[in-house]
């Protein structure tokens, strides 16, 4: 997880937030509902709105989440539907979300999002309450925001384990044929702003490549 600058509002979401609303607190409150319509809250134009904020990262374990309609993001309602059912259309709720963190992020009764990190909340650094270990996440320092969002979204599945460690070999080659030619030294600029880039916040799991990369003093 990084910090992610919300872009404005899309104008879908603008022009018919307050309509989309309406119908889906009066069909709620019938008790023919109980979710907002999916083609609404993740409109194409929502999706990629999010998608640009996070370079179509999921903005909790950074994996890519694809581009358009070929990629898969979700939206995600960061505060629950069912906690606070005015939030289903508010811009600021609506998240990218990969599948696995979207679906099987334990609710709000089990881990509460107010003891978790925000990535929309610059007053807070993910970086500092989240560390890497290789592609092992924990939390840093004891850190209980860190170890509450780790468990809230399973940032340490197994799944996820397998993307980063699969990232992290290929960068460690990549390395590797680099430093074949002569350590550190003989780097060119060129190379070593290659090796940056992985840390850049477009990469996916930059957070993690960022603390690895420091460990080599890059
Ligand atoms: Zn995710």
């Amino acid at each position: 997880m990084i910090n992610i600058q919300r872009l404005p509002e899309p104008d879908i979401l603008k022009k018919n937030k307050a309509k989309w609303m309406k119908a889906f607190l009066e069909k709620r409150a019938k008790g023919d509902i109980k979710r907002p319509s999916h083609s609404q809250y993740a409109h194409q134009q929502i999706r990629d709105t999010l998608g640009a904020m996070s370079f179509h990262k999921c903005f909790y374990c950074e994996c890519k989440v694809g581009v358009g309609k070929d990629g898969n993001p979700e939206v995600d309602h960061h505060i629950e539907v069912s906690e606070e059912p005015k939030s289903a259309f508010k811009w600021s709720n609506l998240y990218l979300s990969c599948q696995g963190c979207n679906r099987g992020k334990l609710d709000n009764s089990q881990i509460p999002v107010s003891e978790c990190l925000d990535p929309c909340d610059s007053s807070e650094n993910p970086a500092d309450h989240l560390i890497f270990d290789g592609e092992i996440i924990r939390s840093k320092a004891c850190s209980s925001k860190g170890m509450k969002t780790i468990q809230k979204y399973k940032l340490d599945r197994d799944e996820l384990d397998h993307l980063r460690v699969r990232q992290l070999r290929d960068f460690e080659r990549f390395l590797r044929q680099l430093y074949e030619r002569g350590g550190k030294g003989a780097l060119t600029l060129k190379e070593k702003e290659a090796i940056n880039s992985f840390k850049q916040t477009e990469h996916a799991f930059s957070l993690m490549f960022s603390i690895y990369l420091n460990k080599f003093g890059f």
